[in-house]
């Protein structure tokens, strides 16, 4: 399988080399050459199957052969094994045709850890049988950063740190962050906002000198490897409500367009899925674009629902190159409007061709807080605020004959102060995901400074200087 740039501009890669550069050279994100398809037997045979073998069965082909299929194996059943439940993202009933898809039983209660747990060891497979070795620097406002570090501790050839805003995350991403307890991993708190944190990561990347002499890598949600896994749990949920007999629709709490581009791609791959619904809190710029076909930028408002507060969402470039008929110079030509002009007008057709597929819907924050206290009065059922502005938005596109699944994509417990203002109940989280007290956390307090925060890299890799010395030799 090959992978090709949404800007047309960057040499087409293999599934390894997409997985490990991330975004394109000429600014775009790599999508696959060619749509893989699933025959109806094929997807029919999935129904009570496993997680892991409809996860093997659903990247396979996305992997084409460049990685052995007994290592992809192994690797899907490790990163699976580590959530818990037995049916990795089960599915609940909220009443007919309504279900949620609880993302969070993995290790730090997020749905980033579906796609983490994966792209963790497919990056480090690669990367040890090529014997080379990567360091990966992000910047989190809480969620990702948890997410990244457990999943990347398991990782020889990779050393992870990521850098959050000291004092404005909360206790518990704190903990998670902190407490992970090895020694390729770390968690830097900064005398700064988030905002310091990503302009800091950005200027690293742009240091050619450090980048280079560290092979600096990022995972965030536009790598391929994550939107692939992503797709698993579309064709799991959709079998186990009757499909390919039955069409299913999804509604997504959606920020990147990560999530909900995945169950785009199921959809390509053959999965009869009805409508994609996209849920948005007040940073509602994708509805906006839905209904008026106009993208305009505004400023990123702080919400209650902090992982959808974006204004940007990377991976929609992806389904405007579908829209486009995959012509990668119309999607430069929007790219260079909203890089200049702040906003781009879609052609007709385009517009067309999203509404076939996709509806969207906003939710205000104090709608938001109701509608949490509004489903524990109604079916006892805590939901975390992500999830319940999903719930609102898919109530109102229920089709009374379709299914219609909300992806739930937040334990409760992440967000303690929300839920408890809605129902005055505490959502505690599962035993395996709290944080026992006495853990001892392992921090390191930086200024907001790059050069600074650079050296502190260099010096507490694993791997030491003189692997970074010698790689640039
Ligand atoms: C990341 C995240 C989202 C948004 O997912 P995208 O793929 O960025 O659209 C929604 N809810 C929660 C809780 C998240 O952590």
């Amino acid at each position: 399988m090959r992978y090709i740039s949404t800007r047309g501009h960057a040499t087409a890669l293999s599934f390894n080399e997409a997985l490990l550069v991330g975004l394109a050279s000429d600014g775009g994100l790599y999508v696959p050459a060619a749509w893989p398809k699933l025959s109806f037997g094929e997807i029919r045979s999935f129904r009570g199957k496993p997680y892991a073998e409809v996860a093997f069965a659903v990247m396979s082909p996305f992997v084409g052969g460049e990685i052995d299929d007994v290592d992809l194996q192994q690797m899907i059943e490790e990163a699976y094994a580590t959530f818990h439940h037995p049916a990795v993202t089960p599915l609940v009933q909220m009443g007919p045709n309504d279900w949620l898809l609880e993302l969070y039983h993995g290790p730090t209660l997020a749905f980033k850890d579906l796609a983490m747990q994966i792209l963790a060891r497919l990056m480090d497979h690669v990367l040890t049988e090529r014997g080379e070795r990567i360091m990966i620097a992000g910047a989190t406002s809480g969620d990702t950063g948890g997410a990244a570090l457990e999943a990347f501790k398991t990782c020889d050839g990779i050393e992870t740190f990521f850098m959050f805003p000291d004092g404005k995350v909360s206790d518990f991403q704190r903990r998670q962050m902190t407490t992970v307890g090895a020694d390729n991993c770390h968690a830097l708190a900064i005398d700064g906002s988030f905002d310091d944190c990503q302009t800091m990561v950005k200027d690293m990347f742009a240091n050619q000198a450090f980048a280079s002499r560290v092979k600096l890598s990022a995972v965030n949600s536009i790598n391929w490897g994550r939107v692939m896994a992503q797709v698993v749990y579309y064709f799991t949920a959709a079998t186990a409500l009757g499909a390919p007999e039955q069409k299913v629709s999804f509604t997504v709490p959606t920020g990147n367009f990560g999530d909900i581009y995945a169950g785009y791609v199921a959809k390509q791959m053959g999965l009869p899925i009805d409508r994609l619904v996209i849920a948005t809190n007040e940073n509602d710029i994708l509805a906006r674009t839905l209904a008026t076909g106009n993208d305009k930028l505004g400023s990123v408002k702080a919400t209650i629902t902090p992982s959808m507060d974006i204004q940007i969402s990377s991976n929609f470039e992806r389904l405007l190159f579908e829209a486009a008929g995959r012509d990668p110079t119309i999607v430069r030509d929007l790219m260079a409007a909203l890089k200049h002009d702040h906003n781009y007008s879609l052609p007709d057709e385009m517009i067309k061709f999203i509404r076939d597929s996709f509806d969207a819907g906003a939710v205000s924050e104090v709608e938001t807080v109701d509608e949490v206290a509004r489903i524990f009065r109604d079916t006892g059922y805590i939901a975390d605020p992500h999830t319940a502005i999903a719930v609102k938005v898919a109530h109102d596109y229920a089709d009374p004959e379709v299914p219609m699944v909300t992806l739930s994509t937040a334990h409760p417990a992440k967000f303690p102060d929300t839920v408890h203002d809605a129902t005055g109940k505490t959502a505690h989280p599962p035993v395996w995901g709290d944080i026992p007290r006495e853990r001892s956390e392992s921090v390191a307090y930086l200024a907001n400074d790059r050069a600074c925060v650079e050296e502190y890299m260099l010096k507490h890799s694993r791997l030491g200087l003189e692997a970074y010395q010698s790689h640039t030799a």
